[in-house]
């Protein structure tokens, strides 16, 4: 290993929870084991992150899980190391999409720009999943024709969610996101609040600024009935949180929405069905015309599991489309920084009768007064005292 691949390992193994960093070590173990011929060697004696637990087991290790404080610990995303000014990381082959042992980089610096297949080395691939994500900016070096990814630049923001199998977990879904658009539906699926409030706590906890936008505006025909379904977000607007109404069907909103990823990296979001592709190819159509689109092709080969995939919309904008997802993680947060989540307590706050009011148990709470005369949205409240009795304290 050289001295920048160790210098890149180190680096990304901030970002890497700690059962993962785990299974780079065991890995290095199993080679070794399987090297001297102990056990029975696998026909693929790749160590993937399906195979792992069986590979220890095989090896006479036991797997351990990491503890969620543990993993939060590792989630925080590195702020202070990025300088994004920085002309080589504008330039740096950026990820578009993530297939087993493999990537698919757009290279901006090669004549105009070019798509290339780049190997993944073993140690990344290993924990490939939660190591390497759409939009990573790397470093890539040629080898006898074969690209391979050197290092990984550090993040400035993530958006994560937990493992569908271990959900203690992070998968990545995409890195220095600008701005995550939660994209919502008036009708078919309907609006519900209460799922925004968690998707912008995790979009915020990443460090990616929070968009909403609410598809499907013309389901409703009635104006006044669509008034009543926006105004429920009215309280969103109050906090700063751009809220844009749109349909696919009749445009409307869409010139809104691409002033919001003009020049940025931005990454849809939301439940399947919601109309994300939708929005894509809608704001897609207008650009593809003048600018250098990055196909939907993907690396080849059986295992390629792409979850999102990134598209060059020219002049510094790039979306993300992602798939439906359900749920965030929110890992790495306690009882106390769930408060800073909902700034709207911070004023009231000062009133309450104790300093440290909960603002779920205490008598004298001015933030419960206010949401009882609905001076506060009782939703957000509501979400409030049910992330409160989830989150350890
Ligand atoms: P995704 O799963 O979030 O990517 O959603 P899709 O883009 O696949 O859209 C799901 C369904 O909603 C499709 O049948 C779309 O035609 C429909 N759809 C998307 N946008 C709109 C819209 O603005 N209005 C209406 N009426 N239907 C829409
Ligand atoms: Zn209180």
């Amino acid at each position: 290993m050289d001295r920048n691949t160790k210098r890149h390992l180190k680096d990304i193994d901030k970002h890497v929870p700690y059962d993962e960093m785990k299974v780079r070590k065991q890995a290095g173990k199993i080679r070794r084991a399987m090297r001297k011929g102990k056990g029975e060697v696998p026909r693929d004696n790749r160590v993937t992150e399906d195979n792992w637990e069986t590979l220890l087991d095989l090896h006479g290790q036991t797997p351990k899980r990491a503890s969620i404080a543990d993993i939060a610990a590792s989630l925080q995303p590195d702020t202070a190391d990025v300088q994004v000014s920085d002309a080589d990381y504008a330039t740096a082959p950026i990820v578009i999409s993530v297939g087993s042992g493999r990537c698919r980089v757009f290279d901006a610096t090669d004549d105009g720009g070019v798509e290339r297949d780049v190997v993944v080395p073993q140690e990344i691939a290993v924990r490939q999943k939660s190591a390497l994500a759409v939009g990573d900016r790397v470093r890539i070096e040629e080898e006898s024709g074969i690209w391979r990814l050197r290092e990984i630049l550090p993040r400035h923001t993530v958006l994560a969610r937990p493992d569908p199998f271990h959900a203690h977990l992070q998968r990545l879904i995409a890195a220095n996101v600008d701005v995550v658009i939660h994209v919502v539906s008036v009708k078919a699926p309907p609006l519900r609040p209460r799922l925004i409030d968690r998707f912008l706590i995790a979009i915020q906890r990443g460090g990616a600024q929070p968009v909403i936008c609410v598809n499907k505006v013309d389901l409703i025909d009635d104006e006044e009935l669509l008034g009543m379904e926006l105004e429920r977000l009215d309280v969103y607007r109050k906090l700063g949180v751009p809220v844009i109404a749109c349909s696919t069907k009749t445009r409307e909103g869409l010139d809104e929405l691409r002033a919001q990823v003009q020049g940025k990296m931005s990454a849809l979001v939301g439940h399947s069905g919601v109309g994300k592709s939708s929005i894509l190819n809608a704001l897609n159509e207008s650009l593809q015309l003048a600018t250098n689109t990055v196909h939907r092709k993907r690396s080849t080969g059986r295992h390629t599991t792409t979850a999102s995939t990134l598209y060059d919309f020219g002049d510094g904008t790039y979306l993300i489309d992602t798939p439906g997802i359900r749920e965030f993680g929110l890992w790495d947060l306690d009882r106390e920084s769930l408060r800073d989540y909902f700034p709207e307590f911070a004023e009231p706050s000062e009133l309450c009768r104790f300093t440290n009011c909960t603002h779920v148990h205490e008598p004298d709470c001015e933030v419960k007064d206010r949401v009882e005369a609905e001076e506060l949205d009782d939703g957000r409240y509501e979400t409030y005292v049910r992330l409160w009795e989830d989150l350890a304290s």
